[in-house]
């Protein structure tokens, strides 16, 4: 069986019990019941269920809390509507909207997966797992996710909040099969309906975020609660410490009020955004900063030095370019270094 499709009727995971399958329809019906009145249908991204849509918010949502995601979704659709508006776009555009959203990789594989989707498929979506896997950036979770809620297909979705639920009330079940990665796709599989895959895969992935939480559970309101062992011995995946990093921009600034920016490497933090050259750092005390900022990155503690001298600081890459402010305006910027280039009275010079 692939992973992510529904298993045939009646050919359950090895390992299942008879009992195992009287919780499952217990599971499905509790589980439907407390959707229906308990869980949330009013996201921004639930009022558009075209499968453009559903990548879209499902791809923000990745390593992002709703709470964000409801800042940027309606803004980029408004910017970027269809398909086929977002793969005209430049790149840049579409880095300056997500600006602020963090781990830019998942714009840049939306800007080309959207131009494989026009190129390859005329604007519409492909509607099969195997499709949507061709696709950058869109993995089993995703393509799940875009089959079941955009066509409400019974497809596997297995984002952290679902993987949650499942691993606490199928404890049992899942170390009978050595708690595997594939034996919980299986299972997830298992326990697809033969219809309503959106509001399965919704009434799991809310039932997640909103009860079964990942450090205070809130079991008693739970709908699942009688037939569930709990979360004690469900091992919490824990984030691991944030370290800490230090990045030292270079601000230039010439007579006529342009600074000098790049564009990062497509890979790692500010994938592709403009920013101020990054250098290294002299010795301790060596470098006085114009202004620092701490700045919280989902895995990362910053702390950003912008100075104006710093070893090599002679030679200007080759690179960049000179910009003026209404350049800025329009160029993709981490918000944090915009801000701190903001707050610089403008006769700060900077060396050129
Ligand atoms: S009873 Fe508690 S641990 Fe079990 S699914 Fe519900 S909230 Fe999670």
């Amino acid at each position: 069986m692939t992973p992510g499709h529904a298993p045939p009727e009646g050919s359950p995971p090895e390992g299942i019990t008879t009992e195992d399958a009287r919780r499952r329809r217990d599971f499905l019906r509790r589980l439907h019941r407390w959707f229906v009145t308990e869980g949330r249908h009013d996201l921004p991204w639930q009022r558009d269920r075209r499968a453009y849509a559903v990548w879209v918010s499902e791809i923000m949502l990745q390593q992002t809390t709703v709470d964000t995601v409801r800042r940027y979704y309606t803004p980029f659709m408004r910017r970027f509507p269809t398909v086929r508006s977002l793969a005209r776009a430049e790149l840049d555009e579409v880095l300056r909207v997500w600006s602020g959203l963090g781990y830019y990789r998942r714009a840049h594989h939306l800007h080309e997966a959207a131009r494989r989707v026009v190129e390859h498929h005329g604007g519409r979506f492909p509607r099969t797992l195997e499709g949507l896997l061709e696709l950058p950036g869109i993995g089993r979770s995703t393509a799940g996710a875009v089959l079941s809620l955009a066509y409400d297909r019974p497809a596997v979705v297995l984002d952290t909040n679902v993987r949650r639920v499942l691993e606490r009330y199928w404890r049992e079940a899942l170390r009978r099969r050595g708690n595997a990665e594939r034996a919980l796709w299986e299972l997830a599989a298992w326990l697809l309906p033969s219809s309503g895959g959106r509001s399965h895969t919704q009434g799991l992935m809310d039932l997640g975020a909103l009860v079964c939480r990942p450090r205070s559970p809130l079991c008693p309101r739970c709908p699942l609660v009688k037939s569930c062992p709990g979360p004690r011995e469900a091992v919490p995946r824990m984030r691991s410490a944030r370290g800490t990093r230090r990045l030292v921009l270079l601000y230039r600034r010439d007579r006529h009020g342009r600074i000098f920016l790049v564009r990062r490497p497509a890979h790692g933090i500010w994938a592709g955004l403009w920013c101020l050259p990054e250098r290294g750092e002299g010795p301790p005390g060596d470098t006085r900063p114009l202004l620092t900022r701490r700045h919280t990155l989902s895995h990362l503690e910053l702390e950003i030095r912008l100075v104006t001298e710093s070893p090599g600081s002679g030679r200007l890459p080759l690179a960049g370019v000179w910009t003026t402010g209404p350049m800025r305006e329009r160029l993709a910027i981490p918000p944090v270094v915009r801000e701190m280039l903001e707050s610089l009275p403008p006769r700060v010079p900077g060396k050129t």
